[in-house]
């Protein structure tokens, strides 16, 4: 009938935790999405239609529109350009790519080949987030201080791409902490000093230490730890020039001010990724924003290197 829309046929690549745990529910939930299959060389999850790779899935499946790329970044760039050139939008996990070459490249290739590439940053679609921005741009700010610290063998089991060069070691959850960040300041934010401490058998930090500063001058403290046990903590303070305090706790789903606890809508990050996705390709648009990943890159450029332990899990 005229004016309904089909759902929008969509591939996932790369069958692992996030899209078994938030891709796949997100896309069966919503109506004007259908998902048609997928592709990972080995995991093959219940109740998705499963392929080796990217060519063999779309030839059984040439009415995909939009894929979804679930991969590890290191492989993020290649399969996406393939997707790309193939005139199908889309959905890159974040982060982006493995280099800001890499995310700028398939910027260029998405714009001229017209079709939508979203950079997804799904902690930006945690409850608390937008609140949080409407407090902290309407009033003089004195510091911000991010707070990342979790156990990586509890959340990452068997995960080795996240200790090889590309994997971005304890900067793969830090960087939603930077979505969230530049989400919540106005301007850029530079990278000061960064001490990354990286384990003598693997390529990518365990533990950072992070001084930033917003363009506006205040001064951004970071502090990111995967060998922490006992209490996890994914959080963001910030403190007014008036002495006033916001804490953004769990990842931006928990909200006090002046000590004061507000009430937050349920979590729905990936859902609102999904409607945003949807809302993206039937207004011919796109959404790459690679500040978050900017940060990490200058925070590589600018750091000291420290030696670290072997880390085996
Ligand atoms: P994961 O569990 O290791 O899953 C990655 C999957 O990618 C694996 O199943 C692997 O396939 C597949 N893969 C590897 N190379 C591939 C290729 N060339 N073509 C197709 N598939 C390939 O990792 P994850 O936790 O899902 O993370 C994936 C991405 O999502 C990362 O960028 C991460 O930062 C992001 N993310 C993760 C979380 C989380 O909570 N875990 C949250 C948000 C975002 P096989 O196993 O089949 O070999």
């Amino acid at each position: 009938m005229l004016g309904i829309k089909q759902p929008l046929k969509i591939g996932l690549i790369g069958l692992g935790k996030i899209a078994v745990d938030q891709h796949i529910p997100a896309i069966n939930a919503h109506p004007g999405l259908k998902l048609v299959a997928g592709c990972s060389p080995h995991n093959r999850p219940a109740g998705v239609l499963a392929y080796d790779n990217y060519a063999q899935m779309i030839a059984a499946h040439p009415q995909i529109e939009a894929v979804a790329v679930c991969t590890p970044p290191q492989v993020r760039h290649a399969i996406a350009a393939e997707v790309i050139a193939s005139g199908r939008h889309v959905f890159l996990e974040k982060p982006p790519a493995a280099t800001l070459g890499e995310a700028e490249a398939l910027k260029g290739l998405a714009e001229a080949k017209g079709v939508t590439l979203l950079a997804s940053w799904h902690s930006r679609y945690a409850p608390a987030v937008e609140v949080a921005r409407r407090w902290m741009q309407s009033r003089p700010l004195k510091t911000v201080t991010i707070v990342w610290k979790e156990n990586v063998r509890q959340w990452h089991p068997g995960q080795r791409w996240i200790f090889e060069a590309g994997g971005m070691g304890v900067f793969d959850p830090g960087i939603n902490s930077l979505s969230i960040l530049t989400r919540l300041l106005p301007g850029r934010v530079m990278v000061r000093t960064a001490d990354l401490h990286i384990p003598a058998n693997c390529d990518a930090p365990i533990q950072v230490e992070m001084d930033m500063v917003s363009e506006a001058g205040v001064a951004i403290r970071a502090e990111y730890d995967f060998l922490q046990t006992g209490l996890q903590t994914w959080s963001i303070l910030a403190e007014s020039a008036a002495g006033e305090s916001l804490v953004l706790s769990l990842g931006g789903a928990v909200l006090e001010i002046d000590g004061k606890t507000l009430a937050q809508p349920k979590e729905a990050e990936y859902p609102g990724l999904y409607a945003h996705f949807l809302d993206l390709v039937h207004t011919k648009r796109s959404d790459a924003d690679f500040q978050p990943l900017r940060i990490v890159a200058d925070a590589m450029l600018v750091g000291r290197r420290i030696a670290a332990p072997d880390y085996i899990e």
